[in-house]
């Protein structure tokens, strides 16, 4: 379960400097809303071991400060529904502004753990300085200096101490599947379709260390829980910035789940931000299967399935090896066999294959096809091993593992989705001494 921690304050005050500093891997969250493309902040972070995701909201208003007026309660909001945790950063060198006070008096009411960071504190002119921000009403402050780190290390200290428990991801009995599309795509109407009657629904599960939600189900003879779908329920609150909104959302879901439903709307195809979805699952390793919908609304011949599906494989290159079902949520087609296909591929994600059984299959593969040489090195693989990880990862043990390219990891890759079947699911392959 991920923590998300996200990013508020006015533009300038140093928040991508920060996340910068922070992220080890920048995942790009690209939209484009009425033709502007804006880069949404998002990356992955640990600290002391604690993991957690950083949402910088306010990458995306840069610009003057009326601008910046009319988006700051939005941009808060979004952080006080989605986040875990807020960062609320200011400036010291511009000291504390009308806006600040008005984002503080929005964060004052939040129950979750606010941190202020009075930033580019370079000096200790500006360390005293820092000391009007408490007329903000927040608490203490976190003094810092984005460019060179310096504070950094406290205020991480503090907010890892602040974050909710979280566990390392459980294997669950039980699958869950979060449903996550663009705006419009057809989930809710997936979900109600689904669910929609009461008593489907078993038990509600608040969560306890966060207001997120899994509601458990039994439906078609599957039990499932669906996270989050609280959030779906809230949307229609967020009238503008419905896309940063579902990103977020999209973020928060994908985090917890162990399936991803990735619905899109097959009147607009697989467009830019459906592939975001796809490869943010992805990189988390989440089981998907892509449920194109609407399929009602789509004029058929002969081919149009086929050419459809190609189309999408080719945009998820070279991870292909996912399930695709064509849906009519409106005329209930195929919803069953949508959850079927997640059941499936939440037991392919699941799958332990025995060291033995591994080795007796992939030995004699390897024999037939080793490694090619590299700069006339010979690499001999001699055992491989399933790692006991909730989503499939496999260590090969081999003499030389830097010389172990691309190509040879593929073929590996397509051969154990070959004869194990891991469809819908990203496998990790790691070449390892022996
Ligand atoms: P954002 O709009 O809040 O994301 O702000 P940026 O990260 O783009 O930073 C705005 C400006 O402040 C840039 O010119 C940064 O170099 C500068 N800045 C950021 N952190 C510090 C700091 O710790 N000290 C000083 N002196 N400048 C900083
Ligand atoms: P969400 O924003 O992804 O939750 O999308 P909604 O479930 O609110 O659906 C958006 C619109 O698409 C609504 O007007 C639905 O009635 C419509 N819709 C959903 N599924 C289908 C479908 O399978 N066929 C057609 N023709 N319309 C659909």
């Amino acid at each position: 379960m991920g923590n998300i921690v996200a990013i508020v304050g006015r533009p300038n005050v140093g928040k991508s400097t920060f996340f910068n500093r922070l992220i080890q891997r920048r995942e790009a969250i690209v939209d484009s809303v009425s033709g502007v493309t804006r880069d949404r902040h998002y990356g992955k972070s640990d600290w002391n071991g604690q993991k957690f995701s950083l949402i910088d909201t306010g990458g995306y208003v840069k610009g003057s400060d009326d601008i910046f007026e009319a988006e700051i309660d939005k941009q808060v909001e979004l952080a006080i529904d989605e986040a875990d945790a807020i960062i609320f950063m200011v400036d010291v060198e511009s000291g504390v502004t009308p806006m600040d006070e008005e984002v503080a008096n929005l964060l004052r009411k939040v129950k979750k753990p606010v941190l202020l960071a009075v930033n580019k504190v370079d000096n200790n002119k500006r360390l005293e300085n820092a000391v009007e921000f408490y007329s903000l009403g927040l608490g203490e402050y976190f003094p810092i200096a984005s460019t060179n780190g310096s504070g950094t290390g406290d205020l991480l200290d503090a907010l890892v101490e602040a974050l909710p428990e979280t566990e390392a991801e459980e294997e669950t009995e039980l699958p869950r599947f979060a449903v996550v599309g663009r705006p419009n795509a057809g989930k809710s109407s997936f979900i109600n379709a689904l669910i929609g009657e009461e008593r489907y629904i078993v038990t509600d599960i608040a969560g306890t260390t966060r207001d997120s939600m899994d509601t458990r189900y039994n439906r078609f003879g599957f039990e499932f829980n669906l996270v989050d779908t609280a959030g779906i329920r809230r949307k229609s609150k967020v009238k503008e910035n419905l896309e940063f909104y579902s990103v977020m959302r999209s973020v928060r879901a994908i985090e917890n789940c162990d399936v991803c439903l990735l619905v899109l709307d097959a009147t607009r195809g697989f467009d830019g931000q459906v592939q975001n979805i796809f490869w943010l699952a992805h990189r988390n390793h989440k089981g998907i299967v892509i449920l194109v919908n609407k399929w009602d609304l789509v004029d058929k011949e002969t081919n149009t399935l086929k050419d459809y599906e190609a189309m999408i494989r080719r945009e998820i290159e070279p991870f292909t090896d996912v399930p695709i079902v064509f849906i009519s949520v409106l005329t209930k087609q195929r919803v069953f066999k949508a959850i079927e296909t997640a059941v499936k591929v939440f037991e392919n994600r699941s799958r332990k294959i025995k060291t033995r059984q591994l080795n007796d299959i992939m030995l004699p593969i390897i024999e037939k096809n080793p490694p090619p040489a590299y700069k006339g090195k010979y690499v001999k693989i001699k055992f491989c091993t399933q790692l006991p990880t909730p989503h499939p990862q496999f260590a090969f043990f081999c003499n030389l593992p830097q010389y172990v390219r691309d190509p040879y990891k593929r073929f590996i890759e397509n051969k154990l989705r070959k004869e194990f079947d891991f469809q819908g699911v990203p496998v990790t392959i790691y070449f390892r001494k022996k």
